[in-house]
């Protein structure tokens, strides 16, 4: 693999080190993360080719009644959460995002069109970003500051996207998912927080969601999907090795059409409907369970935290330590590509 990302960034040189590193000095502040991608079973990868972006409006919607049922989920377990909401659902049910920050949940981004990163220019991602923001914005009156890419498409080919998010005055991303698989990921990359250092001496928090070692494999354990498809008790257990090893918080994602087992069905290709609809009945009881077996909290709130500021602290220290290792990893990282 030779490609190397286009744009100014610079963020491809310093910021990988080798997984295991504890970037934040192995503190625990806690609680771990939990966080939603909004947007209605539609509007997946999965179904892309099937289900053009003109034809949204046509389809007929769930996603506020399946994020209304995750908010009632969450009250029960007095759990805040950050929800990366979709632009288009924004600015479809702007009372939506009303009611998820109204309840003391954090507000986040989740593009507009829910485009891979890795198939736009700069300046597309740059306009899908912006409109996504400023609709999120208008719409619930709090100012957004996390992102996180559409089908985690900031991959080798998409480094670009970070120094663009720091332009555009996000403060943290969660869409670097260390693992090899066919649509996404980015082998090599760290497998706990670190920070992006991108032009313009800006920085960029990043928080890849959880994976778990195994056997000289980088495995992917942070709900989606793999809590849905896998047994409860894998899911159970990455927790409690990443915490064991790492000593990090494990950053947990969903979808509010997981839990909905009455959607539509779309005839899609057998991979995609297996990866979309199997356990559907099963995901409401299995996130039951993971908000007993763990506290959760959004990432807002772990920023807030007295004990995160120390830990980054540490953190910094660790990465000035291993900047050295890091363009070596990044190398390692394009070339498993
Ligand atoms: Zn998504």
């Amino acid at each position: 693999m030779t490609e190397t990302p286009t744009g100014s960034t610079n963020a491809t040189q310093d910021h990988f080190v080798a997984s295991g590193t504890r970037a934040y000095g192995g503190v625990l502040p806690g609680r771990h993360i939990l966080s939603v991608d909004v947007e209605d079973y539609f509007q997946v990868e999965a179904f892309a080719d099937l289900v053009s972006r003109e034809s949204w409006d046509q389809w007929p919607t769930r996603v506020e009644q399946n994020t209304m049922r995750l908010l009632d989920l969450f009250d029960e377990a007095d759990t805040k959460a950050t929800f990366f909401v979709l632009g288009w659902v924004a600015a479809k049910v702007p009372s939506l995002v009303r009611e998820i920050t109204r309840r003391g949940h954090e507000l986040a981004c989740h593009s507009y069109w829910h485009r891979c990163i890795y198939g736009l220019t700069p300046e597309e991602f740059r306009r899908d970003t912006r409109l996504a923001k400023t609709v999120l914005e208008q719409a619930s009156g709090v100012a957004i500051r996390g992102y996180r890419a559409p089908s985690w498409s900031i991959t080798v080919r998409s480094l670009w996207a970070l120094d663009i998010l720091g332009e555009e005055g996000f403060e943290y991303d969660s869409s670097i998912y260390p693992i090899h698989h066919d649509i996404y990921g980015l082998p090599g990359a760290r497998r706990v927080p670190y920070a992006h250092r991108l032009n313009g001496n800006r920085r960029l928090q990043e928080f890849p969601p959880a994976t778990v070692r195994l056997m000289g494999l980088t495995l992917p354990a942070a709900g989606g999907g793999y809590l849905r498809l896998l047994p409860y008790a894998y899911t159970a257990w990455a927790i409690r090795r990443m915490e064991a090893e790492e000593g990090q918080q494990v950053v947990v994602y969903l979808h509010p059409w997981e839990i909905d087992p009455e959607q539509p069905r779309i005839a899609g290709r057998v991979r995609s409907r297996f990866r979309h609809y199997t356990n559907l009945h099963s995901m409401e009881h299995k996130v039951r369970k993971l908000l007993q077996l763990r506290r959760f909290q959004s990432f807002q709130q772990m920023l807030a935290s007295a004990a995160y500021s120390r830990a980054g602290a540490d953190g910094r220290r660790d990465q000035q330590e291993t900047n050295s290792t890091t363009a070596a990893v990044a190398a390692h990282a394009r070339v498993s590509q």
